[in-house]
């Protein structure tokens, strides 16, 4: 098995090299390796709560730097993943939301500026991309991409009426032949059914719950890391944000109190959603409604999405070793909806960021915006941010010159790759919109999605435009 991965690793290498034959540029070494972990929804005050059952966030956060972080409206997880790699709003970078209102999903062939992997690349660095939003159809670069469709994100629905969808290999993965080391790490029904999440798996099956897809993801970094010598990694997890739209309150102590207090107040937040929005999923407990009795086991399954994290993170902290700059990054945070508390987890506009490694300064507290990420993320690169980029270098957290800025990093139109129009997972995202319901901050179906680019290229948000 051991020899058969190293195998399969080797393959992947070759046929990274192909496409470079011929390129015989010498880069200048990076400033230093960079690893970013992002995790989606992941929230501050839940690593406060149960910092005694995540050591590893908990060290992380004691030994580096860390900030609040201002996130953009609206808060959609397909825009600020492509600000967070861009330094760019989504007006300016081409991604506007989940789909475009015309039925048709983003994806990284929208991206109409440089992500940091395009720029390392072109710069003669390699870079090495792990299931990040937006990255199909997979890049051509230096290094190797696993796209966000390698294995699809699946309906957290436990309607299994679904028709199960046939993933497409397609240029989901940069090189092709990475496709097949990765097919052999996708977690199997024993590895699942082992894990302390296995309830959770059983609950919704083993497609619609995050975990195979994120062990997926971190797999396939920590097969490729160690031989890829590359400049920058970059690794997505999406598990945090589904768990928590749909268990969030049960964590909440604010909610547990009512629910302890009043054993029908969820049961009618839950009638009244349903009478409200007919065709969306019932929310967990929502047949019986929750009660005390439910709280114990419905309180759980946050906290423990949590701690299956902060394995992630520990292992990927000791994979990269103590000389790699190593950042941790949310796109927003979560809280309970206002408008059904009891029922549904909501986003909350404070992310986090946070960093250890060699030019680290030790720093608890502070603020920083979305904006900032990517020119920091540059800096720390040693390679130059665009003018036109809103944000700053986070010189606060980091010991770090910044190379003087070019002009922009926008694409010019030639230099944008247009895809083939495959259509990858895409009825798949369309049935795991409709299952989630995509709830805004108040609990409604959030009416950004497919009109959030009401016209070609504009965003607008009424209370904070994003521009
Ligand atoms: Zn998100």
């Amino acid at each position: 098995m051991r020899g058969s991965l190293e195998n399969a690793v080797g393959a992947a290498l070759i046929g990274l090299l192909v496409p470079l034959a011929g390129c015989a540029v010498e880069p200048d070494p990076p400033a230093s390796r960079v690893v970013v972990v992002g995790f989606d929804g992941l929230e501050y005050e839940a690593l406060r709560r149960y910092s005694s059952q995540l050591p590893t966030f908990s060290r992380f956060l004691a030994e580096g730097a860390h900030a609040e972080m201002e996130v953009t409206t609206p808060i959609m997880s397909p825009i600020v993943w492509t600000t967070l790699a861009s330094g760019y709003p989504a007006d300016v970078h081409g991604v506007g939301g989940w789909t475009n209102g015309r039925g048709k999903s983003f994806t990284g062939a929208d991206v109409r500026v440089e992500r940091l992997w395009d720029a390392a690349s072109a710069a003669g660095h390699t870079s090495l991309v792990s299931g990040w939003l937006m990255t199909w159809p997979a890049s051509i670069l230096r290094g190797q991409v696993l796209s966000d469709r390698f294995v699809w994100s699946h309906p957290m629905s436990r309607d299994s009426s679904r028709p199960a969808v046939e993933e497409e290999r397609e240029a989901t993965t940069f090189p092709d032949d990475l496709a097949e080391l990765a097919s052999g790490l996708v977690p199997d029904a024993a590895w699942l059914s082992a894990s302390p999440l296995a309830y959770q798996v059983a609950a919704y099956g083993a497609p619609s719950h995050p975990l195979r897809r994120d062990e997926t993801h971190v797999r396939v970094f920590e097969a490729l890391w160690p031989q890829s010598e590359a400049a920058l990694g970059v690794l997505y997890l999406n598990g945090a944000d589904q768990v928590s739209h749909l268990y969030w309150p049960f964590q909440d102590p604010d909610v547990q109190r009512v629910v302890r207090r009043d054993s029908t107040a969820h049961k009618r937040q839950v009638d009244e959603l349903m009478r409200r929005h007919p065709q969306q999923n019932r929310p967990p407990y929502g047949e019986f409604g929750l009660t005390s009795a439910d709280l114990g086991e419905a309180g759980r399954w946050v906290p423990d999405y949590y701690e299956y994290l902060d394995g992630v993170l520990a292992r990927v902290w000791s994979l990269v070793g103590p000389d790699t700059t190593l950042v941790l990054l949310s796109d927003h945070g979560f809280q309970c909806s206002s408008s059904k508390p009891l029922v549904v987890g909501g986003h909350r506009g404070v992310a986090v960021f946070a960093a250890v490694g060699p030019r680290v300064k030790v720093r608890a507290g502070g603020k920083s915006h979305i904006f900032d990420v990517a020119p920091t993320l540059y800096a720390l690169l040693g390679l130059p941010a665009g003018r036109d980029m809103p944000g700053r270098v986070l010189h606060e957290l980091f010991d770090v010159e910044e190379p003087e800025r070019v002009d922009t990093r926008v694409l010019e139109r030639g230099a944008i790759e247009v895809g083939e129009g495959g259509s990858a997972g895409d009825d798949a995202l369309r049935s795991q919109l409709e299952a989630l319901g995509y709830l805004d901050e108040e609990g409604r179906p959030n009416a950004a999605i497919g009109e959030s680019r009401r016209s070609t290229n504009v965003v607008v948000d009424d209370k904070n435009p994003v521009r």
